[in-house]
């Protein structure tokens, strides 16, 4: 049977920090389904199609990987797609207290569905969707932090 994890989040948009995820739960699973949450309390910069497009064109060439997006819980998803195993990156101490609190929670909605955190390489640690399109929006070089084809389609959005 095949392993099958589900890395679910906003990306928005898909960074270095993300994709090195990817490749690690890659390692450990046979397929990775990077979902794109539509439900998300954040006034997103690029709309559901976009942030989909945006990780299929940074992922495109890794084997093993589906991007798909969701409007549903996480865990009726992942039970959708024949998942049990929710990937999730931990950056710092700051991500841990809503990771803790979201994977407690989705344990106690489904307890057959796991959440499994990885840790990114140190250089991507300090990497957030957040802070790039800040940067971005002050003229920064995001060399280094986006591949440079978000990087244009983040400044076009801005208008910078
Ligand atoms: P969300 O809004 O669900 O937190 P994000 O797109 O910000 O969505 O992040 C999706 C997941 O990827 C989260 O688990 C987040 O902690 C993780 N993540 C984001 N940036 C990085 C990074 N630079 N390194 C490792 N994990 C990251």
């Amino acid at each position: 049977m095949k392993k099958i994890v589900v890395y679910p989040g906003s990306f928005d948009p898909v960074t270095y920090g993300h994709i090195d995820i990817i490749k690690r739960a890659l390692k450990i699973s046979d397929k990775v389904v990077v979902a794109v949450a539509h439900n998300t309390e954040k006034e997103p910069l690029f709309d559901v199609a976009e942030r989909v497009g945006l990780l299929k064109r940074a992922l495109k060439g890794i084997k093993g990987v589906e991007v798909d997006d969701f409007a549903c819980l996480v865990v009726d998803y992942v039970r959708k797609k024949k998942a049990h195993v929710v990937i999730r990156g931990l950056r710092m101490i700051s991500d841990f207290e809503y990771e803790f609190q979201m994977a407690l929670t989705n344990r106690k909605l489904a307890a057959s569905v796991e959440t499994i955190f990885m840790m990114p390489s140190e250089q991507y640690s300090y990497l957030s969707s957040k802070l790039i399109k800040e940067a971005a929006s002050l003229g920064a070089d995001l060399k280094g932090f986006v591949p440079r084809f978000v990087e244009k389609k983040i400044k076009e959005k801005l208008g910078v």
